[in-house]
């Protein structure tokens, strides 16, 4: 007999059954996609932190105009970002917290300018 995967009471009738109830069939799922969605949570997180470190590692270097082939190796995921700024140009800075980029292609080379947010920017 197998036993409920919610509450481990033993579950009667067919042996495919995994829940003694349609409460702790509910219970069970909510709770599972409650942790899945935690565990995205908390890497995106994470990514945005080691994206971020990248990048202020990087701009203190003085170093603002890089491959993007070169952050991409050290683990830099660009598609994870906290916010944007438009500057007049139109372009579009991405950032992780305080450090932004640019993305700009020249002569076939992807390339990242960086930049820091400042007061007032808004
Ligand atoms: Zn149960």
């Amino acid at each position: 007999m197998n036993k409920c995967l919610e509450c481990s009471k033993e579950v009667e009738g067919r042996s495919d059954k995994n829940f003694c109830s349609n409460i702790c069939k509910s219970k069970y799922h909510y709770n599972n996609n409650k942790s899945k969605e935690g565990n995205v949570f908390r890497e995106i997180d994470q990514q945005l932190k080691k994206n971020r470190s990248i990048l202020k590692k990087y701009f203190i270097n003085g170093d603002r105009i890089l491959l993007k082939d070169e952050l991409i190796a050290l683990g830099f995921v660009p598609k994870y970002f906290t916010h944007y700024w438009k500057n007049e140009s139109g372009e579009v800075y991405l950032f992780c917290f305080e450090f932004g980029f640019l993305s700009k292609t020249e002569n076939g080379v992807a390339k990242y300018t960086l930049m820091k947010w400042k007061e007032g920017m808004g």
